[in-house]
């Protein structure tokens, strides 16, 4: 297994240059992934601090060998089992620090109420956007690790094609399609493999379950490898038994909308610029409602990351960054076209990292 840890020391400058410009003494991270992007430590609970002076991973009894082990630069802090917060409470109130800023989508109620209490008058300032940006530009070995990831998704998606024929269960596809990227070396899916056959695949976050395909279906199938920690995801939507004229004409629309929006994808593009291309293809065809979802999202250490490709987005295509493409329709109670790719933005254009054919395909 090739570990990714310790992180890279950069990564940790970076947010450091970061606290002058939030205007705070210290970052308090309790989302794991953040953690281990920053520290390297794979741990699934902990805490990490990084001020201007020092920077502490926090870590219980279960987890101190293998902070030590994984992470270099970073002190390892060990705080009693279930005491987490008095933990954070005891690095935070060191004396040195005013403020601290704080992953807004990490923190519950709860842990917020508990440590303002205990930090008496430090204050304590939520971060949102500043923070899940850390992640959206990738090195190398990021890119190598989601293009391996890639690769093994690719696989299986190719061979669980051949078992999808009328007669066979959706669940019985998703639970192959797992068995296979497990056994090409996923150290987990990505997500919940979604399987949509029918009727089914106008929901576009349908569950696998026991329908069995029938002819004149269509089938959403998609689905995500995690290697090393980054994952893959892919989307490919196939049509059984026959061509039927409604399902090849909308399948159309989303490929076109889907290869525009990838034909305008390079650094220096709004991500709301790339929604924009996919949402007008697809209302230009009449379809516009039945796209219910944004374009596309970030991929990395969470299936789902920064820069979301959406109508609302405020981020910019960088160079480096590894997102999705999946424009889709979903016609109520009959069926959804989905297509999806995971691309690798370049300054002039992009890679696409996901290799299953996407041309309209009848299977038999
Ligand atoms: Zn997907
Ligand atoms: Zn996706």
């Amino acid at each position: 297994m090739h570990r990714d840890s310790p992180a890279p020391p950069e990564r940790m400058a970076r947010v450091r240059a970061m606290l002058h410009e939030l205007d705070v003494d210290a970052l308090l991270f309790l989302d794991m992934k953040n953690v281990r992007y920053l520290t390297g430590f794979t741990g699934s609970d902990g805490a990490l601090v990084i001020g201007n002076k020092q920077e502490i991973l926090l870590v219980d009894g279960r987890y101190t060998n293998q902070a030590r082990k994984e992470v270099e630069g970073p002190r390892v802090f060990e705080y009693k089992d279930k005491e987490k917060i008095d933990g954070i409470a005891a690095i935070l109130s060191d004396g040195s620090l005013r403020s601290v800023g704080f992953e807004s989508q990490a923190m519950n109620v709860n842990t917020y109420l508990n440590l303002t209490e205990k930090l008496g008058g430090l204050k304590l300032n939520p971060m949102s956007d500043q923070i899940g940006a850390l992640r959206a530009v990738k090195d190398e070995k990021e890119i190598a690790f989601i293009k391996k990831a890639a690769e093994i998704s690719c696989e299986a998606l190719t061979a669980v094609r051949d078992l999808i024929r009328p007669g066979v269960r959706e669940k019985d596809i998703a639970i192959e399609l797992d068995f296979l990227m497990r056994r090409r070396g996923a150290e987990q899916v990505s997500f919940p493999t979604i399987v949509a056959s029918g009727a089914n695949s106008a929901q576009p976050h349908a569950q696998p379950g026991s329908r069995a395909i029938e002819n004149g279906d269509m089938v959403i199938v998609d689905c995500g490898a995690v290697y090393c920690g980054y994952h893959s995801d892919e989307t490919c939507t196939f049509a059984v038994g026959y061509k039927d004229k409604k399902q090849e004409e909308a399948y159309s629309l989303v490929k076109t909308a889907h290869d525009r929006a990838l034909e305008a994808v390079k650094a220096g593009i709004p991500c709301v610029e790339i929604d924009r291309i996919a949402r007008e293809c697809i209302e230009t065809g009449k379809l516009g409602k039945y796209f219910t979802h944004g374009t596309g999202h970030g991929v990395g250490l969470d299936v789902h990351e920064a820069p979301r490709i959406a109508s609302n987005s405020e981020m910019v295509l960088e160079a480096g960054m590894v997102l999705t493409v999946e424009p889709g329709v979903y016609i109520p109670d009959l069926w959804g076209v989905r297509i999806e790719d995971m691309i690798l933005v370049k300054e002039e254009g992009c890679e696409v990292l996901t290799k299953v054919s996407k041309d309209f395909t009848v299977l038999h």
